[in-house]
């Protein structure tokens, strides 16, 4: 079992890119991200070409999660070339969401795709196991247009580390707030569409001053301490100054970026 964890940034953008247009300079991917080379959170716009691009074999994914049914996480055209491109030979592959996301994705596959995955639904705030981890999708503070298609982070917990994937979403809720309680984190990765205050958007994102104040009021809770590692990720490049800078110890999400904790 692995013990630690490594994250592999595929794609790191919100969604103000031309993604007809990935691969040139300057394009970055939808938001997806691979732990430990087996499971996959997030397919979107760029999904299965971002597999491409840092050379992840499709064939060598175990599990997808979703967080949410925005095209730029979870875009039925690249999942269903992921789900092909891995086949069945090694068993199916396990896509992990709330009922409702699973079934309107099953419903976008052509169903002869839509027959080689292994259909596993979540209840939001109860844990699952896999891989010698608990995971708990946590109810995200992100766009009622999904209606009672509700929006997760996952809390991942393994036998030496933990961390948070939380994006997307704004102020993280009391009750996911809650639920880190007690523990101290590795690392979080945060939703950061937007570089400054005053942007409309913040009702659904975060800027990154309302990260810094939800990071003090998580290290006075011994939630996050000075080796907990910070990502910026979802960051809308056009929201943010060119180049980018952000103080120690915030790191920016790159694609192609790995951390391990
Ligand atoms: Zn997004
Ligand atoms: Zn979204």
């Amino acid at each position: 079992m692995n013990k630690n964890f490594n994250l592999a940034f595929l794609g790191t953008e919100a969604c103000d890119m031309d993604w007809s247009r990935y691969g040139e300079p300057g394009i970055y991917g939808s938001t997806q991200t691979l732990v430990n080379g087996t499971v996959l959170i997030d397919a979107g716009r760029t999904g299965f070409r971002s597999l491409a691009r840092f050379q992840v074999a499709p064939e060598s994914l175990e599990e997808v999660w979703f967080t949410h049914y925005h095209d730029d996480h979870c875009f039925p055209a690249e999942v269903a070339q992921i789900v092909q491109a891995h086949g069945t030979a090694a068993g199916p592959l396990v896509f992990r969401g709330t009922a409702l996301l699973l079934e309107a994705l099953r419903g976008a596959l052509p169903s002869e795709v839509a027959t080689q995955v292994a259909w596993t639904p979540f209840e939001v705030g109860h844990a699952f196991e896999t891989h010698g981890w608990t995971v708990t999708p946590l109810l995200a503070n992100h766009c009622d247009d999904l209606c009672d298609n509700l929006p997760v982070h996952y809390l991942v917990e393994g036998p030496c580390a933990k961390f948070l994937y939380a994006l997307d979403g704004a102020w993280l809720m009391k009750k996911a707030r809650n639920a880190l309680q007690g523990k101290r984190l590795d690392a979080i990765v945060w939703d950061a569409t937007v570089e400054r205050p005053g942007d409309y958007r913040i009702f659904e994102h975060n800027d990154f001053t309302m990260i810094q104040t939800m990071v003090k009021a998580l290290v006075d809770a011994a939630i996050v301490d000075a080796n907990t590692r910070l990502v910026l990720d979802h960051l809308a490049r056009s929201l943010w100054q060119n180049p980018i800078r952000v103080p120690a110890p915030y790191l920016v999400a790159e694609d192609g970026m790995e951390l391990e904790f």
